[in-house]
Formats: structure tokens, sequence, C-alpha cells
């Protein structure tokens, strides 16, 4: 478990390095990396897609009128936006707010699953059809997946995925608002259940024993009696050679039949 100020100053060089990168070509259009923000030791996250054009401007995520419904959310569980973190998948804005390419969440998804690593929250909220997928690894809508809580592996962290309805799609359409609502009020209930069992952190390799010095002097001995007695067995090898040869020669050949295998296929 990390300490608070660990935890922040690891995440400001996360956030370091992905501010100037240029791992996909979403950097040559983004005015600014949209990194995250919100408490670096938060219980609660939420992840949504890409920036919008209001966020690439001002570098902050959920700050257009989706973001507005998002805190007024907060605001009736008890909550505000200095307790959670919010991210998106993506940090920077594709252009014309078109889906991002499959190679752009490849580059970008590294910088997420550092995210979720280091502020090691209990619970993360989907926002929408896309983090819930990408997070999920699998093509379940969210229509059929909003408001079930579920353990899943993100990362190397074992988290509750908690998926809802993104902001920006209740807006306009009060059905959705209202299965938003209800799902975000249980939103204490399931972080009431706490820190899900963690998986068992992968085994450092085994070190590497120095080389016993007397085993290998041995070995080293063994192998050149070895020698030694492969030497004594070609000379003795070549022996029986000459004196079979000398025998052959003076013996008639026997018919092929009778031969010795070997001296069918002409080994000897
Ligand atoms: S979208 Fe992600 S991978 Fe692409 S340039 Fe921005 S930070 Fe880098």
């Amino acid at each position: 478990m990390k300490g608070a100020t660990e935890r922040r100053e690891l995440l400001k060089a996360v956030y370091e390095q992905a501010h100037g990168c240029v791992r996909c070509p979403l950097h040559q259009t983004r005015t600014t990396v949209v990194f995250g923000a919100g408490n670096a030791d938060a219980e609660l996250m939420f992840i949504g897609e890409a920036p919008g054009a209001t966020e690439d401007r001002m570098g902050l995520p959920f700050v257009g009128q989706a973001g507005k419904l998002l805190d007024k959310l907060l605001q009736e569980i008890g909550m505000q936006r200095q307790d959670v973190f919010v991210a998106n998948v993506i940090k920077c804005r594709p252009p014309d707010n078109r889906d991002p390419h499959p190679r752009e969440i490849e580059s970008c998804q590294g910088y997420l699953r550092r995210q979720v690593d280091l502020i090691e929250p209990s619970v993360i909220c989907t926002l929408g059809n896309f983090s819930t997928k990408l997070l999920r690894a699998d093509t379940t809508a969210i229509s059929r997946l909003h408001g079930r809580d579920e353990v899943r592996v993100i990362g190397t962290r074992a988290v509750r995925l908690y998926p809802l309805y993104h902001p920006a799609a209740a807006l306009y359409a009060s059905s959705t608002l209202e299965l938003l609502r209800a799902d975000f009020h249980r939103i204490p209930e399931v972080l009431a259940l706490g820190v899900p069992e963690q998986p068992e952190p992968p085994k450092p390799p085994e070190p590497i024993e120095p080389p016993d010095r007397d085993a290998l002097s041995e070995d080293r001995d063994a192998l050149s009696d070895d020698r030694d007695a492969l030497s004594e067995d070609r000379e003795e090898l070549s022996e029986n050679r000459k004196a079979r040869g000398a025998a052959q020669s003076q013996a008639p050949a026997p018919p092929a039949g009778d031969r010795e295998p070997a001296a069918q296929l002409g080994l000897f």
C-alpha cells in the first residue's frame, strides 16, 4: 500500500510523461493532454471515453454540460469532485469528437492502467459504452450492464467495476437520466462492499546461484577422463577394422542376404 505523498508523486510523474506524449497521431490535433483530475487517494474513479472540445481547451475532464451533470449527481450522494478521480480512456481529443481508433486506444491505455495501479480505487464507474467495453474486454452493451457491479482485474488490481450510462447520453433523454440517477444512488452501497480480494502479485524471478567451483572442477576432471576413454575406444575400433579388413580379403564374400544389416548398407 502506497502512502498519499508517494502516490501523488508517482501520479505526477505519469502526468509529466503523458503531457509530452506523441505515441499516437492524436498529439498532432490536440490543444492539451487531458490526463485526469481529482483525488489521488480516491476510493472511487470515473472513467469516460475521450476529451471533448471544452476539455481539450481547459485540460480537465468532464467540464462541459456532461461534467455539470456529473457534479450534480455526486452532490446527490453527498460527494464532490475532490472526493473522486475522473479520467478518460483516451487522453487527447479525437478530431470532431470521432470515435478513437484501435491504434490510439492501444497506444493510450497504459496511462489509464497506471492511474488505476497508483490510485488503487476500490470502485471504478465506467461511463458509457466505450470505457465499459474496453475495461471489460467484452462487447456487451451498457444497456445490459448498467447498475450491476462486478469484480474485475484492471492492470494489476482487482476493482469493483460499476458501469453507468454516460452523463452526455442523459442530457437530452429523461429516461436515460432516470436510469443514471438510480444507478448513481447505489454507488455508496457498492463502495461499502470495500476493496475486493486482490490477485497474487507476480512472483519475482528466482535468484541465479553463483556456480559451485568445487563441483565445476570435479565435472572438468570427469570430462577429461571421458575424453581419455573415448580416445582409447577409437584406437581399439581402428585396430578391429584393420583386422576385419584383413580377414575379409582372405575369406569369400557371403551372399548378400547373410550379411550383417549394417554391412548391407555399406556403413563399414
Ligand atoms: S491519445 Fe494518449 S497515446 Fe495518443 S498522444 Fe494522447 S496521450 Fe499519447
